[in-house]
């Protein structure tokens, strides 16, 4: 007996859904499969239905046989058609191996040493801060099997005792998952491995090994081996990282085998610095992180799950470092600079004192901020100033309320985009910019449309190779060019705009035109909404300047949009001609140069005149020794990482004072 269907559920069978799956198919009697392209497997397998890569929107068949098969079919249909099916706390969150697996981190190598010395490397300044301690290098060692055939007698007894180390991996995954402090997302990330543990698709495989001879621990690596280059070969960026996932169970269950502990962060010194070349699914869940000083990273770069952690707990983090962070295996010490990438090995006696000092002053100056964060800045003449926060995640929201941001004026929603493995649902778009708006209403919340440029590719679309990615097709330049994509972003905002607090900018503007066509395709949004008895709003509609063309025509763009944001990061590259990536044109990538701050002001007189906001969002925002400048420009709004708010407050309050 068989039925097809075509699959609604959000995002297809990817890791969540398909467990769930599998978990109903289990209640059935009946001997259940799912047919894609000709291809059918286990429905009772929850690594065999991954593998078979069903996605949203794609038509399969099940096919039930046994007593109950028209319950099951019945059942599982309807699983299959429900967008909703298997999203739950647990599956909001990622592998942090898909994180990572999406970063654009440097090639090994290819970042330059930091000047100084050979014991000055540089890589990703992916969390701002300094720090100095003992170096706790987590390289956990290669596990090998012991290499011989086992007698027929011991088959018998090898068996047990694999079965054994799975249950003990299950067990402990389970008793982590009940802990209360683990955090939505890192509970979907040891789910996730826990499903792959209790799948028979791995110990099956491994226990065929056994009985052929092989002993538990090399039959684990052998099966884990195979299952993962299963995962690697489909054609799917997320399933491609469960890869690793697999690797993460077969390593714990090879450890319970040969009865050692993996090399763990339970024990890391108060204030140390972790050395990782990659830091792993399971490693990451139990880190303790209030006792971490630093991390440095071979993997891993500025939007990496690591690099969000590290920046919502405020600990400093250089990732990205490639083969150089294999010279700090044996390091003793390491200080390091989160804000300019920096990581000093063995520090000698002067760098000791540097650091310390930069620590302590730190500390004291953190300490000293607190007092800001309720302070609305206002002006000698009444202005206020709002100092907002740049983020990328739901997961920040946190840090940025702590910090005491007045809103949100950069949402960049790549991660959102990035993080999934198909482009994210209107749906599940519209519920994060409106949770968004929710937790800092009444303040404004500023979403940025989708930035994402040909180096740094997305699953669900297609980017051409190009020569300078840069200045190609990134922006709202791919967004026009796929409406597909856009409306339902802009559908997404229209919704969340209900808590009127939404404002929405266009990033990379570069004409006048690229305003006018997003104009037209919100109100064809806003007209299908209305069609549709969606509830609804309208929201300011604003752009970044960050393009030298923005600036340029800047007076005309500020009579069609209700906002400017200055974006330095990219305006300063593009002004110069100095890539932002590129450490060796790192001198002139600098805001401060006469050329970039006659932009701005530049930019700010226009806003000025036409009686719309400028604010800026680009690093520059959060300078002290800048702010000043920038609102005597005439910049009402700043946004920036929620580090700086607390600082830049003071800054504006400083200038009140100083009349
Ligand atoms: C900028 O370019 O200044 C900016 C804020 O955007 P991003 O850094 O995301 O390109
Ligand atoms: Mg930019």
């Amino acid at each position: 007996m068989e039925r097809s269907t075509i699959v609604r559920v959000h995002e297809g069978l990817h890791a969540r859904p398909a467990t769930r799956f599998v978990k109903l198919a289990k209640g059935f009697e009946s001997d259940v499969e799912l047919v894609k392209d000709g291809k059918a497997v286990s429905a009772k397998s929850s690594v065999k239905l991954m593998l078979l890569a069903v996605k949203e929107n794609q038509e399969v068949t099940v096919r039930a046989n046994g007593a109950d098969a028209i319950e099951a079919l019945e059942a599982l249909i309807g699983y299959l058609e429900n967008p909703r099916a298997g999203l739950d706390d647990e599956a909001e969150a990622q592998s942090p191996a898909n994180d990572a697996g999406q970063e654009a981190a440097p090639a090994p190598g290819s970042v330059p040493a930091a000047p100084g010395g050979a014991n000055r490397l540089r890589g990703v300044a992916a969390s701002e801060g300094f720090a100095i301690g003992p170096a706790f290098a987590h390289f956990p060692p290669d596990i090998a099997g012991q290499g011989r055939m086992l007698r027929a007698e011991e088959i018998k007894g090898e068996i047990d005792r694999f079965r054994t180390a799975v249950g003990a991996v299950q067990a402990r995954m389970d008793h982590a998952l009940a802990q209360d402090s683990l955090s939505a997302g890192d509970r979907g990330i040891v789910a996730a491995l826990r499903d792959i543990a209790a799948d028979n698709s791995l110990t099956g495989e491994a226990e065929g090994l056994i009985k052929g001879g092989n002993d538990a621990v090399s039959a684990v690596i052998t099966a884990a081996s195979t299952i993962a280059a299963e995962f690697s070969a489909v054609d799917d960026h997320y399933l491609n990282a469960r890869a690793d996932d697999v690797h993460a169970v077969g390593r714990q269950i090879c450890l319970v085998l040969l009865g050692q502990d993996d090399v763990s962060l339970e024990n890391i010194p108060e204030g140390a610095i972790l050395i990782a070349d990659d830091i792993g699914a399971w490693d990451l869940a139990r880190a303790p992180l209030k006792r971490i000083g630093g991390v440095v990273c071979g993997h891993g770069g500025a939007t990496s799950h690591i690099a969000i952690i590290a920046r919502s707990h405020g600990i400093p983090a250089v990732l990205g470092l490639g083969d150089q962070v294999n010279a700090l295996r044996t390091a003793r010490d390491v200080a390091l600079d989160g804000n300019a990438g920096h990581v000093i090995i063995d520090p000698d006696e002067a760098t000791r004192a540097d650091f310390a000092g930069r620590v302590e002053a730190a500390a004291k100056e953190r300490a000293g901020l607190t007092i800001f964060k309720t302070v609305t800045p206002k002006l000698a003449d009444g202005r206020i100033i709002e100092v907002a926060a740049n983020i990328g995640s739901l997961e920040e929201i946190e840090a940025a309320q702590e910090a005491g941001a007045m809103g949100i004026g950069l949402f960049r929603t790549e991660l959102l985009f990035m993080r999934h493995m198909h482009l994210p649902s209107e749906d599940m778009q519209a519920e994060t910019y409106a949770a968004l708006a929710k937790a800092f209403a009444p303040y404004p919340v500023i979403v940025r449309t989708l930035d994402i440029g040909g180096d740094k590719p997305i699953a669900g679309i297609e980017f051409p190779d190009e020569e300078n990615p840069f200045l190609g097709w990134r922006g709202i330049r791919m967004c026009l060019d796929r409406p597909d994509i856009f409306k339902r972003q802009l559908r997404a905002l229209l919704r969340a705009a209900v808590h009127g607090n939404i404002k929405v900018m266009l990033p990379m503007v570069s004409d006048l035109s690229e305003v006018r066509q997003t104009r037209v395709l919100v109100d064809e949004c806003t007209a299908e909404l209305k069609a549709e008895g969606v509830p609804h709003a309208s929201f300011d509609l604003g752009v970044m300047i960050e393009t030298p063309a923005a600036v340029l025509i800047a007076p005309a763009l500020a009579k069609e949009v209700a906002f400017f944001s200055i974006g330095t990061n990219d305006l300063t590259q593009y002004i110069m001609a100095a890539d932002r990536l590129n450490p060796t044109v790192a001198k002139l990538n600098d805001v401060t140069n006469p050329a970039v701050m006659s932009a701005i002001e530049m930019t700010a007189k226009a806003g000025v005149a036409a009686g719309i906001m400028v604010g800026m969002c680009g690093e520059a925002a959060g300078r002290p020794d800048l702010i000043a400048t920038f609102v005597k420009m005439g910049l009402t709004e700043l946004s920036m990482s929620p580090a700086s708010i607390q600082r830049a407050k003071k800054a504006i309050m400083a200038m009140a004072t100083e009349g």
